[in-house]
């Protein structure tokens, strides 16, 4: 059995700084509390409750000393409320969420309607939403769009005088026959071919027909875990409706380095390893990407979870690892990997490489 270890697996840039700023500060302050768990990895989490570096909820509940900001980052009122309270803040958000936290802010400057590519109600994604301020949607998949339609892609034919333009938008509104954020008559379908439902959102009237004249300018920004393909999806779906966005992606490297050696590597193996958190939505699409090739994939939080039988004839085995499992983690897995393969009648273990 050969074990090939992804060459891009394990803990991140991000993930890394954040862990070290803990450290430096579990030995520089007082007591430290992190807002929320520092990372989506139960055992570093459990590790750090041990040392006392607990993980609090709100800033109120901080007990004062350090609050460390984790990697996802928050929203700036946050900032300023734990300040408030006299907490020390150590700011671990990673310099590629705040970059798509400043880029949300940008666009909305700019006069867009932010729409974030993402997951609803992570913290990222609604630290990110905050940064763009009121207004800002977040959409995961195509489909997320339609109940967004009321506000994107369809205006009642009176009022809705808010809807901001840019000068691109305008002046395709010419081309439909107005300089103004409305459905043109002509073109709109009649009110009597509308259901009541879709009289109140009025999709009907936007794709194709108008929503070039409806529609104000969108600006899209992404969490740094999600996919080049969901960004895709969004950016196509938009198009299908007459909108051009502005696309900032946010997408980091760390993430698409994984996602594409752990795509070549679960192509080529038997049997794929995904190691992570359950609650680590970087690892939980690790494991999409590599089960869409490899259809023996498992996503494990620890080594005592494999199952020898899972090795039975399997020739190789790759392991990956999300963006929030220290390289220990790893090790151990392959550990166990190492111990099992031993123990399987008439297997050839061979050495650990790199893929
Ligand atoms: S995955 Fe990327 S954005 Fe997220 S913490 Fe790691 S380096 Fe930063």
């Amino acid at each position: 059995m050969q074990i090939i270890l992804s060459r891009y697996a394990g803990a991140c840039y991000g993930v890394e700084r954040a862990l070290s700023l803990v450290e430096e500060a579990a030995a520089n302050s007082g007591p430290v509390s992190t807002l929320g768990q520092l990372i989506h990895n139960p055992q570093v989490v459990a590790a750090l409750e041990a040392r006392g570096i607990r993980a609090v909820e709100g800033v109120a509940d901080a007990d004062g000393g350090a609050l460390v900001i984790r990697s996802h980052g928050v929203a700036p009122e946050v900032i300023d409320a734990a300040r408030e309270q006299g907490l020390e803040v150590i700011d671990a958000t990673c310099p590629h969420v705040s970059a798509a936290q400043q880029a949300a802010r940008e666009l909305s400057e700019q006069g867009y309607t932010v729409v974030v590519v993402g997951e609803q109600g992570h913290p990222e994604v609604e630290a990110i939403r905050a940064w763009a301020g009121d207004g800002t949607l977040v959409v995961q998949e195509p489909a997320d769009l339609e109940h967004k339609g009321d506000v994107l892609f369809c205006v009642p034919d009176s009022g809705n005088t808010g809807v901001a333009m840019s000068p691109e938008s305008r002046h395709k509104g010419e081309e439909h026959k107005g300089d103004v954020p409305f459905c043109v008559p002509d073109v709109r379908p009649a009110d009597d071919a509308l259901s009541s439902e879709h009289k109140r959102v009025r999709p009907l009237c936007a794709p194709p027909l108008c929503a070039a004249a409806a529609s104000p300018p969108v600006g899209l920004v992404v969490q740094t875990t999600q996919s080049p393909a969901a960004l895709e999806a969004i950016v196509a779906a938009l198009r299908q409706r007459g909108i051009e966005p502005q696309v900032r992606n946010t997408i980091c490297s760390a993430t698409r380095q994984r996602q594409q050696a752990a795509a070549e590597l679960a192509a080529n193996v038997n049997l794929m390893l995904v190691v992570g958190g359950r609650n680590s939505g970087n690892t939980t699409r690790l494991s999409e990407i590599c089960s869409a090739v490899c259809p023996a994939t498992y996503h494990i939080e620890s080594p005592a979870e494999i199952e020898s039988h899972w090795l039975a004839g399997v020739e190789k085995v790759g392991i990956t690892a999300g963006a929030s499992t220290p390289e220990a983690q790893i090790a151990a897995v392959v550990k166990r990997l190492e111990q099992i393969g031993a123990s399987l009648a008439g297997n050839d273990l061979s050495a650990v490489s790199l893929s």
